[in-house]
C-alpha cells in the first residue's frame, strides 16, 4: 500500500526513536540486524498473554537448556512442559514442542521465512507469523498486538470499541508499516505501547508521534481504545481427591491431550460444573476409588481465561503400596511431586493438601 506523507513521517519517526535507544531484551538483535528466528519465535510464543518481566527468566532457562530449535525438538515433551509450568496455557507449550519438531524436520532444520509458510506450523497464528517474518527475516509484514492496537487507536482517534474494531485497526497499522526496516518498526511500535503509549497514563510529551496523534490533539488519549463490556466470568466448582497409599505416594492422572490444560498431570477431581458444589453422593460416585473420604477445610481458588474455579478437597488413605490404580491414574511419591508437569492450579491444591495434612514436602513455587 502506498504511504501518505504523514504515514511515511510516522514510520521514520518511529525508526529513529527505536534506533536512538530501545529496550534491551535477551531475544533481541541490535537494531538494523535481523533477529535469530528461534529466539524471536520462542519469545513471541512465551509473550502471548504474559508480561515481558515474567517471560525473561523462562526464556533464559529455555535457551540455556535448549540453545537451538533442534535441541528443543529432541527434548522430551514432559521435560518441556515442566520447564513451561507457571507460564500458563499449556496448549502453547505442547504446540511449541510440536513446532520445534516440525522445523527440525524441514530442510536444514530452519524456520521458513514467509508469513504464509510460518502460519502452517503448529501454534503460529497471524500475529506470530508476522512478527517472525518481520523481525527475523526483514519481510514486509504488519505486526499487530494489543500494544500496537492501542497506539493505532489513539494515533487515528478511533472511537469504535474493541474487539469489533480490530480488523480496522489492523488496516490502519498496515498503512504505517514502512517498506524497509519492518522488524525494527514492529519492535518500535511494541516498545512505544509498552513504555510510552501505556494503557493508563500515556506520556504524550515524550512520544515521537505526538505531532501526528489525533487523540493527543483532542485530549482523549486516555479514553482510547474503547472496549465493549465483557461478559462476566462464570464460577465453576468441583472437588479434588487427595489419595495416599501406605507408602506415601499420591494418586495422579493425566488430562486428555486436547482442551484445557491438555496433557498435563493433575489430581483426580469431580467434573467442574457451574451449579452448586458436588454433594457427598456425587463425590463418592466420581471418586477414583471407594474410600473413607474426609473433607479438608478451605477452598482453593484459581482463575482461568473464561471462568473462575473453586475447588474443595477430600482426602483418604488406602493400604498400599499402590493398592489401587484407576485406568488413567498413577502413583507418585509425595517427595517427587515437584518433578511432575503440574499446572499452577494443581500446585495450589497440593500446597493446600500438604498444609492440611501437615506434610513437609510440596512442589516448588513456579515463579
Ligand atoms: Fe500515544 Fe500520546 Fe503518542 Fe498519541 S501522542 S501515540 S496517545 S503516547
Amino acid at each position: 500500500m502506498a504511504m501518505s506523507g504523514t504515514m511515511t513521517h510516522c514510520a521514520a519517526m518511529m525508526l529513529a526513536w527505536y534506533r536512538r535507544g530501545h529496550r534491551s531484551l535477551p531475544w533481541r538483535a541490535e537494531s538494523g540486524e535481523a533477529g535469530d528466528p528461534y529466539r524471536v519465535w520462542l519469545s513471541e510464543i512465551m509473550l502471548q498473554q504474559t508480561t515481558v518481566a515474567a517471560v525473561i527468566p523462562y526464556f533464559e532457562r529455555f535457551i540455556e537448556a535448549w540453545p537451538t530449535v533442534g535441541a528443543l525438538a529432541a527434548a522430551d515433551l514432559d521435560t518441556v512442559l515442566r520447564a513451561w509450568a507457571g507460564l500458563g496455557y499449556y496448549a502453547r507449550a505442547r504446540n511449541l514442542h510440536a513446532c520445534a519438531r516440525a522445523v527440525a524436520g524441514r530442510p536444514g532444520g530452519r524456520f521458513p521465512d514467509t508469513e504464509a509458510e510460518l502460519r502452517t506450523l503448529p501454534g503460529i497464528g497471524v500475529y506470530t507469523a508476522a512478527a517472525i517474518a518481520a523481525i527475523a527475516f526483514g519481510r514486509h509484514a504488519t505486526v499487530v498486538d494489543g500494544n500496537v492496537e492501542r497506539v493505532v487507536a489513539r494515533l487515528f482517534a478511533v472511537a469504535e470499541p474493541l474487539p469489533a474494531v480490530k480488523p480496522h485497526l489492523r488496516e490502519l497499522a498496515a498503512t504505517l508499516t514502512p517498506e524497509h526496516g519492518c522488524g525494527d518498526f514492529a519492535q518500535a511500535m511494541m516498545d512505544l505501547g509498552a513504555t510510552v503509549c501505556t494503557p493508563r497514563r500515556p506520556r504524550c510529551l515524550v512520544c515521537p508521534l505526538v505531532g501526528a496523534c489525533a487523540a493527543a490533539a483532542a485530549g482523549v488519549a486516555q479514553d482510547l481504545p474503547r472496549r465493549a463490556a465483557k461478559a462476566e466470568r462464570p464460577t465453576r466448582r468441583g472437588v479434588a481427591y487427595w489419595l495416599e497409599d501406605g507408602e506415601g505416594a499420591v494418586l495422579l492422572r493425566r488430562r486428555a491431550d486436547k482442551g484445557l490444560l491438555g496433557g498435563m498431570v493433575e489430581l483426580p477431581s469431580t467434573v467442574w460444573g457451574t451449579q452448586a458444589p458436588p454433594d457427598r453422593v456425587a463425590i463418592a460416585d466420581q471418586a477414583p476409588v471407594q474410600a473413607a473420604w474426609r473433607p479438608l477445610p478451605g477452598i482453593v481458588r484459581h482463575t482461568f481465561t473464561h471462568f473462575h474455579l473453586e475447588l474443595t478437597m477430600v482426602a483418604a488413605r488406602v493400604a498400599g503400596p499402590g493398592a489401587v490404580t484407576g485406568a488413567d491414574g498413577f502413583w507418585v511419591p509425595v517427595t517427587q511431586l515437584a518433578g511432575q508437569a503440574l499446572p499452577s492450579v494443581m500446585r495450589k491444591l497440593i500446597r493446600h493438601a500438604a498444609g492440611e495434612n501437615g506434610m513437609a514436602a510440596e512442589p516448588d513455587d513456579e515463579r
